[in-house]
């Protein structure tokens, strides 16, 4: 743990396993925090809050532009350690620890922009002034999917905002926290600014952060179940709260789409890092006259899909994070049989022996699938394809809206109006238009409905962290 600029061990004196999923090899261990250690970090923060908003904008873009470099010339370890740890092929792991330096530049570069306004007055004796201020301890709770990139999304803000913050790595990768820690602490982050506690009892540190009233903002990313618990939480105290959550996303093949390059768009999307991304599509709607070439080009890329341990050589689909998610796949394809749709490809663990210490699924292709199956309505987070065949497209709307969820959408269409009016009818935070990747360090990214609300990444992700004032003065 990381506690007032100190590498700690638990008061407790425990720790934990971190293991690799691909094998089931014990990677290390490492302390497991409880509430004393959450509550020793909390204060760290506080302490350290007022002196670290007092700094410039363009202090602390210094520190963010630092970490930002060492993390580029780190790259090559970083993605090692996150391919060993999390499971994704190394080219990906690679991509995501770039992904993660581009929010510590993005912000660096945001930092300098917290400009506030003055608004003109009715009265002649009066003038209006708004400014933006740090909202103060942020406690950030993050996923093990995305596990580097989703820390520098809600600290580079965090930090650029002037906040202080106690971090909750997931309980499957603290390992690439540690490392993402040691780089802040390395590019000058000062202590008390940014805390660290790793453990094994997510509910019991996330609990403690909830409650803690030097808590003033919770930033969360994961499942939308424990994401309403920590609102009703946040919620007691009026805390400022994000939350980005699950998804539902419909991927969409319209009548005028080119179905050969919808098919390699949702091979991409559909199967990066294993299906357990929040933007994966869950529902790939295809037109009835675009099926035969959407399908026969979806089975041939999949086909060549490489499962395998993400530090072998042209391994593309990696394991999952635990086994109870190969059991949800399981259960997810046997329901959907059950209820009438067909097996195109995988549909089972694979049977490789090579593989079998490891929480594999292989890549599979459902099609037939219909409302009553669970994959339906339920988020997969896995390398599943649920294909569903339409012939009306004036239901289109409705259907892809037909989800609790709000988060990601995809549009195959050669047609600008009907571009445009997906993009302006669809109920989905981000929207790819012949697009499978709509996001970038500077645009926002969250989603509607149970899939949350706030904003990270753009100008949008900057304002989570400030408090606006406005100040009448009369002269
Ligand atoms: P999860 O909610 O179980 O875990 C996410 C984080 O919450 C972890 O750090 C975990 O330790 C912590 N956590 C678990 N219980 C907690 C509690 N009671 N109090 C405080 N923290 C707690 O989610 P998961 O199943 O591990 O992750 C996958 C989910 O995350 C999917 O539903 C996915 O869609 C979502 N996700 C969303 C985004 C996004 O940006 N919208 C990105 C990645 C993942």
């Amino acid at each position: 743990m990381y506690i007032n600029g100190e590498w700690r061990d638990a008061i407790s004196g425990k720790r934990f396993d971190v293991t690799n999923p691909a094998n089931g090899d014990i990677l290390e261990s490492v302390a497991d925090g409880g509430k004393e250690d959450t509550l020793k970090a909390i204060s760290a923060a506080n302490d350290a809050s007022s002196n670290w908003a007092k700094t410039t904008t363009y202090q602390r873009a210094e520190i963010l532009y630092k970490a930002h470099d060492l993390m580029i010339q780190n790259q090559g370890s970083l993605a090692e350690l996150l391919s060993l740890e999390q499971g994704k092929a190394y080219k990906f792991a690679s991509g995501e620890v770039k992904y993660a330096a581009d929010f510590l530049l993005w912000f660096a570069e945001q930092a300098k922009r917290i400009y506030g306004r003055t608004i003109p007055s009715s009265r002649p004796d009066q003038r209006f002034m708004v400014q933006y201020r740090p909202v103060g301890v942020v406690g950030a709770i993050t996923p093990w999917n995305y596990p580097i990139s989703m820390i520098t999304r809600k600290l580079a803000p965090a930090l650029a905002a002037g906040c202080t913050a106690v971090l909750k790595p997931t309980e499957t990768t603290p390992l690439i926290a540690i490392e993402t820690f040691k780089i802040l602490e390395q590019a000058g982050v000062p202590k008390g600014v940014i805390n660290m506690v790793t453990t094994s009892n997510p509910a019991e540190v996330g609990n403690t952060l909830i409650d803690h009233p030097y808590v003033r903002k919770i930033t969360f990313t994961g499942s939308t179940a424990v994401g309403k618990k920590l609102a009703a939480g946040a919620a007691m105290q009026m805390k400022k709260i994000s939350l980005e959550l699950g998804g539902h996303a419909p991927f969409i093949v319209m009548k005028d789409a080119d179905p050969v390059h919808a098919a390699k768009g949702a091979t991409l999307v559909k199967f990066l890092n294993t299906g357990q991304a929040c933007i994966s599509p869950n529902r790939i709607y295809v037109h009835q006259d675009a099926m035969n070439a959407f399908l026969s080009e979806l089975k041939s890329r999949v086909s060549k899909l490489k499962i395998g341990r993400g530090m072998d050589k042209g391994v593309t689909i990696g394991p999952l994070n635990n086994q109870q998610a190969v059991e949800k796949m399981q259960s997810q394809v046997d329901d959907a049989l059950a209820k009438g749709a067909t097996l195109i490809a995988g549909g089972s663990q694979p049977k490789d022996s090579d593989l079998d210490k490891g929480h594999f699924f292989a890549p599979t292709i459902l099609t037939s699938v219909s409302p009553e199956m669970k994959i339906y309505r339920e988020e997969t987070f896995g390398p599943i394809a649920a294909v569903i065949a339409y012939d009306n497209e004036d239901d289109l709307i409705n259907l892809a809206n037909d989800t609790d969820y709000g988060l990601a959408a995809y549009v195959y269409t050669q047609n600008l109006s009907n571009a445009y009016k997906m993009i302006e009818q669809l109920k989905f935070g981000i929207i790819g238009i012949n697009d499978i990747n709509p996001t970038a360090a500077g645009v926002p990214f969250g989603g509607m409905k149970t899939s949350g609300y706030g904003r990270e990444g753009g100008e949008e992700g900057l304002l989570e962290y400030l408090e606006v004032k406005t100040a009448g003065i009369s002269i």
